[in-house]
């Protein structure tokens, strides 16, 4: 018997790496729905590929074209639709077992739980889910008794050492740093989005690469830690390890520290999820620690780093400023990428936003997406002023 995938963000950098991992056992996966948001030729080329019965473009006009193009390659069974219903019901549909949740960014968050909602097991890559709703998230991953496994490399090193939880001091978060992590602080204003988005050790999205360069991305992984492993920040620590070869560490009350190694590739992170509690073979190359470079730590530095000090904040603000600091985040990022923010002010943008929005946590999901909404709104404005004078 195979086990059906669904794999949401099959056009990005974790759909791929996971669609690699998965073709490497045609025995036991079978591919039944892909989703991706405009990148119509490659979602033509995965449709070669792996045959998915289902496949959703976000976008409608992009939904449109694949038709065409999947009629003129002689594809036609392959079922297209477009729009977050769609998005929902790949992830929900009969003959999907398991999904892999790889959208980036807010927009993850509906499909997502619309998988856990209908009972299927999730490995989750998109941590803004569960920055921005990981109360209500965590609560009915519970009430539907669904299976999730952490891809996000640190989270999964974490539930590799973490056993039942049973005398745990703290974790360790490890972080490479990113590309600026010697860089002259004065230097960064002038920094472009392709030198933001050139990562030392990882081939990732844009979003996700620039969230490494400011080390937010580090901050949403410690919220993300604080609800896989139900921890207060006290217990949650980030350390700087720029050759990114021990992907976090558990530390426990005796002294003992466990830690999960590997050569930088999400491959292992996602063949472990989706073998656990087996073993299988991700393609990833053995790790050569003899001749490989020197491991290094050091502090994060948060004068250079303000997003994390900002993602800390959040967290031990509590209410939902986490879902603030989520959307101001995206908003900002976007603009940089964009060319409409200079890199330092994405820091800028976020805090303001913080300072003027504080809700409580809502309890139902309409309270989340209305916050998203209003916080994506007030950084609007604070970015209007933070990137004025730029082109
Ligand atoms: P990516 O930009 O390479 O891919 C994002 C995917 O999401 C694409 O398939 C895109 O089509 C889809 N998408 C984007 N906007 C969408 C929208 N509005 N509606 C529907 N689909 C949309 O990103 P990535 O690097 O693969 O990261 C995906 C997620 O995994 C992020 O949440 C990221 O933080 C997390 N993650 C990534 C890595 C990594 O190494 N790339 C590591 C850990 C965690
Ligand atoms: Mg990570």
């Amino acid at each position: 018997m195979t086990r059906g995938i669904c794999i949401l963000g099959a056009t990005g950098s974790i759909g791929k790496s996971t669609l690699d991992v998965v073709s490497r056992h045609p025995d036991q996966f079978r591919i039944v729905a892909l989703t991706g948001n405009h990148r119509v030729a490659e979602m033509l080329l995965l449709c070669q590929q792996h045959h998915p019965e289902f496949v959703v473009m976000a976008a409608p006009e992009a939904a449109q074209q694949l038709r065409v193009l999947l009629r003129d390659a002689g594809l036609k069974n392959i079922q297209v639709e477009s729009g977050p219903k769609a998005l929902a019901e790949a992830a929900s549909m009969a003959g999907v077992d398991e999904v892999m949740a790889a959208i980036v960014g807010a927009a993850g968050l509906l499909p997502t739980l619309a998988a856990v909602e209908a009972g299927k097991k999730v490995y989750l890559a998109n941590k803004e889910c569960l920055v921005m709703a990981g109360n209500l998230f965590m609560e009915r991953v519970r009430q539907h008794q669904v299976t999730l496994l952490p891809i996000d490399s640190e989270h999964n090193a974490v539930f590799q050492c973490f056993a039942d939880g049973k005398g745990v001091r703290r974790i360790l978060l490890t972080a490479s740093g990113g590309p600026f992590r010697t860089w002259p602080v004065e230097h960064l204003a002038a920094v472009t989005p392709d030198q933001a988005c050139a990562h030392p050790n990882w081939v990732m999205g844009r979003k996700i690469s620039v969230d490494s360069a400011t080390m937010m991305n580090k901050g949403l992984e410690v919220i993300e830690a604080h609800w896989l492993f139900d921890l207060p920040a006290s217990r949650i620590d980030v350390l700087i390890h720029p050759q990114s070869i021990i992907h976090s560490m558990v530390e426990y009350v005796d002294g003992s520290v466990l830690a999960q190694l590997g050569n930088p590739d999400m491959r292992t992170p996602i063949a472990h999820a989706l073998a656990f509690p087996e073993r299988m073979e991700s393609g990833v190359s053995s790790l050569d620690l003899a001749h490989g470079p020197d491991l290094q730590f050091e502090e994060p530095d948060l004068q250079r780093f303000p997003c994390l000090a900002l993602a800390f904040d959040a967290l031990q603000a509590g209410g939902a400023a986490a879902t603030v600091l989520n959307a101001a985040n995206e908003i900002a990022v976007q603009a940089f990428l964009e060319g409409n923010l200079p890199f330092p002010r994405i820091a800028a943008v976020v805090e303001d936003t913080l300072g003027e929005l504080q809700p409580a946590a809502p309890d139902h999901l309409d309270g989340v997406l209305a916050i998203d909404q209003l916080a994506r709104e007030v950084a609007l404005r604070h970015l209007a002023r933070h990137g004025s004078g730029m082109q």
